[in-house]
C-alpha cells in the first residue's frame, strides 16, 4: 500500500493553520490541513476585529478560509482528530480519527506545522457556559466595545484580575471584579480601582443569573444578587498538545510549545503557529499572521535558504 505524502501536514484548521496552509500552497508546496473542527470561539455569534471581516460569523471565516486553501491545487483539508504525531524515516508520520464522518487519516509528511491552539476551562460557576460568548466573553479587545457603559461583571480566579479590570475601564465605568473567594486582587491595586470606581467582591459566586437567556446579575452563595448586565471571564488556557507526546518537543511551564520568532520547534521539521504556542494576545488576526510567519521560515528551511534554529526570516 502506498502511504500518501504531503510537504507540510498543518495539525488544526483555525486563522493560524489556515493562514499558514494558505502561504505554502502558494509556495507551490503540497499541503494538507488536518482540523478537528472544533474552533474555539465556537460558543460565540461574531467575531470582532478582524481587518476587512469585522462583525463575520466565526464559522463563515473558516470556511472562507478552507475555500482559499482548497481552491489551489496543492492544498487540501479535512476534518479529523490527530491523535498521533511520530518521527518516520526523515520526516514524520501523522494519524488521525476522522470526524463528523469524514475518513481516518495516516499519511506522511516532511514537515508539520502544529496549530491546535488553546483549551479553556471557565470557574466552575453552574450557568457560566451558558452565557459565554453572548453576555460573558475572555477577549476584551475583541468584545468590549459591544458592552461600553454597561454595567459589567470581571470574573476569574486568577492573580491578574487587577490588571484585566483596569483594561476594561476603557469600556465602562460601572464594573465590579468578582474573585470567587480565589482570586487576588492586591490592596494597592484595589486602592487604584477604587479610584477609578471599580469594586471587588470577594464572596464566592453561587451562579450566573438571568431571565429569558439574558443576563441580569451575579448570585452570590450568601443569597446576595448584584445586577449585571454582562461582562468577561478569565478562563484558565492549557494547551491542546495530547498528540506530540512522543516527540522531543520542548515547552514552557504551562505545556505551551516554545518556538523561535519564525515558529521552529525544537525538533527540526516541526512548527507551531497560533495559540498553541503561548496564550496571547488571543485575536484572529494575530493567530493568521503568525501562521504566515510559520509559513515562510517552513517554506525557506524546505529550500535550505536557512535551516538554523532562530535564523531570521527576510
Ligand atoms: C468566546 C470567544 C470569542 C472570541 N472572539 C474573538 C473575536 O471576536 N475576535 C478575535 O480576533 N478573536 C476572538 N477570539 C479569540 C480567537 O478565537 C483566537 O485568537 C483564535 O481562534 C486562535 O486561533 P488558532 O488558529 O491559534 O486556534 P483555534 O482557532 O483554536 O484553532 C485550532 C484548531 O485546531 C483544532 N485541533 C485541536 N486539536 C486538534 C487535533 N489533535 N487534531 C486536529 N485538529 C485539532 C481545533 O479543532 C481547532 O479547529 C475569541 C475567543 C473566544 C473563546
Amino acid at each position: 500500500m502506498t502511504v500518501e505524502s504531503y510537504d507540510v501536514v498543518v495539525i488544526g484548521g483555525g486563522p493560524a493553520g489556515l493562514s499558514a496552509a494558505l502561504n505554502l500552497v502558494r509556495a507551490r508546496r503540497r499541503v494538507l490541513v488536518v482540523d478537528g473542527n472544533r474552533p474555539r470561539n465556537a460558543a460565540t455569534l461574531t467575531a470582532h476585529g478582524f481587518l476587512t471581516r469585522d462583525g463575520i460569523s466565526p464559522l463563515e471565516l473558516r470556511r472562507l478560509a478552507r475555500d482559499e486553501v482548497e481552491s489551489y491545487d496543492e492544498g487540501e483539508v479535512v476534518f479529523a482528530q490527530v491523535t498521533g504525531l511520530t518521527v518516520s524515516g526523515s520526516g514524520f508520520r501523522v494519524v488521525a480519527s476522522g470526524v463528523r464522518g469524514a475518513a481516518d487519516i495516516d499519511v506522511l509528511a516532511d514537515t508539520v506545522v502544529i496549530a491546535t491552539g488553546l483549551t479553556e476551562t471557565l470557574p466552575a460557576v453552574p450557568s457560566i457556559r451558558a452565557y459565554y460568548g453572548t453576555q460573558l466573553h475572555s477577549c476584551v479587545e475583541c468584545d468590549a466595545y459591544e458592552k461600553s457603559d454597561a454595567p459589567l461583571a470581571l470574573i476569574g480566579e486568577t492573580h491578574d484580575l487587577a490588571e484585566r479590570a483596569l483594561l476594561l475601564t476603557q469600556w465602562t465605568s460601572d464594573l465590579i471584579v468578582f474573585t470567587n473567594g480565589v482570586g487576588t486582587v492586591g490592596d494597592d491595586d484595589e486602592r487604584t480601582l477604587a479610584r477609578l470606581g471599580v469594586s471587588v467582591e470577594r464572596r464566592p459566586i453561587d451562579d450566573v443569573v438571568g431571565e429569558r437567556g439574558a443576563m441580569t446579575g451575579i448570585r452570590l452563595t450568601d443569597g446576595t444578587e448584584i445586577a449585571r448586565s454582562g461582562g468577561f471571564v478569565r478562563p484558565l488556557w492549557s494547551p491542546s498538545l495530547s498528540f506530540v507526546d512522543d516527540l522531543d518537543l520542548d515547552r514552557d511551564d504551562d505545556g505551551f510549545l516554545v518556538t523561535d520568532a519564525a515558529g521552529r520547534t525544537s525538533l527540526p521539521g516541526v512548527y507551531a503557529a497560533g495559540e498553541s504556542t503561548e496564550p496571547g494576545p488571543q485575536q484572529l488576526i494575530v493567530a493568521a499572521g503568525s501562521g504566515a510567519v510559520v509559513a515562510a521560515a517552513v517554506n525557506r528551511d524546505l529550500i535550505g535558504v536557512s535551516v538554523e534554529r532562530d535564523a531570521p526570516v527576510l
